[in-house]
């Protein structure tokens, strides 16, 4: 399958959801997702709609989701509801624990989770830093969206019939519920991995709970492709993009929101919060 086409299916999904959560919708599509515009408070979010019972159920539970950040354990419940509801494509796993004994939960989506095909894996992370936390809402309803879709919407069922999705919502625990940027032993986690210009991150020994259980989970899993959302800025970042002089200084290319369409700018380099 074309990983340009999985990366361009997905995401225009991604952001539906994203646009639906504290909209007005102006529409709901086939699929049962909301379009519209962020025009009024998420109170209001589904009113004045004619949709099935069906649809209204489906909206209920994702204006509940919708209504502030899940905590750590709320986030846990809606992982084992979500694969209770969808155990036919679905398979929650732990890849390790937090410094404060946290189970990084992952769920894997898939028609035959838990079973290698040769299909491509995906890996998504969400709130490497703690104080970024619109990821794993937006990794929830993602996988919200795919369950409540398959086998109704052609672009739901595409995705679990040809790859398997590893969503990891939070890879910071700690830090979310102590609201800071690190992890309860207050290191950057982003900052805390591998890297060719900084070999004090090379002894292995030193890395964070949470780092080590990433680098244990790739060893396990050979991703194809991988991305982890972050909050504050529209950045893309990629592989190898480090620069080995200036640490905060990374080449990037620049995400520029213009018209409605997404356009790269010239690769340039800008200061990240990333
Ligand atoms: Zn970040």
């Amino acid at each position: 399958m074309n990983l340009f086409f999985f990366f361009s299916l997905l995401f225009s999904s991604f952001f539906n959801l994203s646009v639906a959560r504290g909209g007005s919708p102006s529409s709901i599509n086939a699929s049962g997702v909301v379009n519209g515009s962020f025009a009024a408070s998420g109170r209001h979010l589904f009113a004045d709609m004619k949709v099935s019972l069906a649809e209204q159920l489906q909206l209920k539970r994702l204006e509940e989701l919708a209504k502030d950040y899940m905590s750590n354990s709320d986030l846990e419940n809606a992982l084992m509801s979500l694969n209770s509801r969808c155990s036919g494509i679905s398979r929650v796993y732990s890849i390790g624990k937090s410094v404060h004994g946290v189970p990084l939960w992952v769920m894997e989506i898939s028609d035959k989770p838990g079973k290698e095909e040769a299909e491509p894996a995906f890996k998504y992370i969400g709130n490497v830093h703690g104080d970024e936390p619109v990821g794993r809402e937006l990794l929830i309803l993602l996988a919200n969206w795919l369950c409540d879709n398959y086998m109704k919407d052609p672009l739901a069922t595409l995705i679990v019939d040809n790859v398997h999705l590893h969503i990891l919502p939070s890879m910071n625990p700690d830090g979310f519920s102590l609201r800071r940027r690190g992890n309860a032993n207050n290191i950057d986690l982003n900052r805390d991995f591998p890297d060719q210009f900084f070999h004090m991150n090379d002894d292995p020994g030193a890395h964070q709970p949470e780092t080590k259980a990433i680098m244990r989970w790739l060893e396990e899993i050979r991703f194809t492709a991988s991305a982890s959302l972050h909050g504050g800025a529209l950045v893309a970042n990629y592989p190898w993009d480090g620069t080995e002089n200036k640490k905060n200084i990374i080449m990037a290319v620049q995400m520029m929101k213009h018209s409605n369409t997404w356009l790269a700018s010239t690769v340039v380099p800008i200061i990240t919060c990333l």
